[in-house]
């Protein structure tokens, strides 16, 4: 069975091939590029509309097969920028309707889970999830993937990636923070923000910014210490999140996990309580399309289809609003 999957949440447009064995046929992509300020919703909208026909043709391909062949269309149908889930949510309509295939929308912060658990060994891990958007820190507990620490405010990526603009870098920030950082030699002290389990960005942002303008710190100096503190952050509240499940597999996602360092200080700790750390190559940490054609492959084979009329986009939608009915 091929399962076409379609990613859409925010810069990234992305259309996948897998089949029910996990084989990933194709995993295509084409992602927005910023060159100065933020993602304009409605802009990054017009870049999906733009480059949609040429991914899904060139995913069908790679994978050297035709719309035939396909089985099952799953597309990202939430949370992400309701503009560019519209784009996605569209396509797979289009696709489902015009090849009378059955269609699945599946939530994009638990197939980042799914595929960390295909393409590694982990079996039940705690995932620290830190993208653009998001961070999470999320674990099966109860039929459910259940958020036991999570962003107050920004998301780690956009926290690195509008610290990195600030400094005149562009966009994606994260791997030029990343370069700098490791010329950085002198830990200077930022606000620390963990409240219980819940995490918070915006005052460490503030405060760099704040540093970067008064000439008294090097670039490679405060994206030293700014990824130190935060990485810190986000393993003590993992740490926290398996000691309370029990749990001893820690799987990182999302874009920010490609960070060497970060994966690094996860693997440490990990060693440290005696668990695994299990890391997917960078292109399924990244938002990829082969994550969310392989969630839909697993709801399938568990009995589900998303009516079409059940297609609408779910910008909000939580990840402990879903219940786990195929694991
Ligand atoms: P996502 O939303 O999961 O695609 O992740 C996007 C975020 O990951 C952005 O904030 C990027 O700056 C960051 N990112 C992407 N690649 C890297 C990398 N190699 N090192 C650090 N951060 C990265
Ligand atoms: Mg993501």
């Amino acid at each position: 069975m091929n399962c076409l999957g379609i990613e859409t949440t925010a810069h990234t447009f992305g259309v996948a091939i897998v089949t029910d064995k996990g084989e990933v046929r194709a995993n295509m992509k084409d992602a927005v590029q910023i060159e100065e300020g933020g993602m304009i919703p409605a802009a990054v909208a017009d870049h999906h509309v733009e480059v949609c026909g040429t991914v899904v043709k060139k995913a069908l391909e790679k994978a050297q097969c035709s719309m035939k062949d396909i089985d099952l269309i799953a597309f990202s149908q939430g949370p992400g920028i309701g503009n560019c889930l519209t784009v996605g949510t569209f396509v797979a309509r289009v696709l489902a309707s015009l090849h009378k295939k059955p269609l699945i929308g599946v939530n994009h912060c638990i197939a980042h889970l799914e595929i960390g658990r295909l393409k590694t060994e982990a079996k039940d891990p705690v995932l620290l999830y830190a993208s653009g958007a998001n961070t999470q820190v999320i674990a099966l507990e109860g039929g459910r993937y259940r958020i036991f620490g999570e962003t107050l405010d920004i998301g780690v990526g956009n926290f690195l990636d509008q610290f990195a603009r600030y400094m005149g870098l562009g966009f994606p920030g994260g791997p030029k923070i990343y370069e700098l950082a490791c010329k950085g030699k002198n830990f200077i002290e930022l606000p620390y923000v963990v409240k219980g389990m819940d995490l918070s960005f915006g005052g460490i942002l503030t405060n760099l910014k704040q540093k970067y303008d008064s000439h008294q710190y090097s670039k490679e100096d405060l994206a030293y210490s700014a990824q130190e503190t935060v990485f810190a952050m986000l393993l003590e509240v993992s740490e926290r999140a398996m000691a309370h499940t029990g749990k001893n597999e820690l799987l990182l996602g999302g874009g920010v996990a490609c960070n060497v360092r970060l994966q690094d200080m996860a693997k440490q700790m990990c060693r440290e309580r005696n668990a695994q750390c299990f890391v997917p190559a960078n292109e399924f940490l990244v938002d990829n399309a082969a994550m969310i054609a392989w969630l839909g492959t697993l709801e399938h084979k568990a009995g589900i289809t998303t009516p079409v009329e059940q297609s609408k986009v779910l910008p909000y939608w939580r990840t402990d609003e879903v219940e786990v009915i195929w694991s």
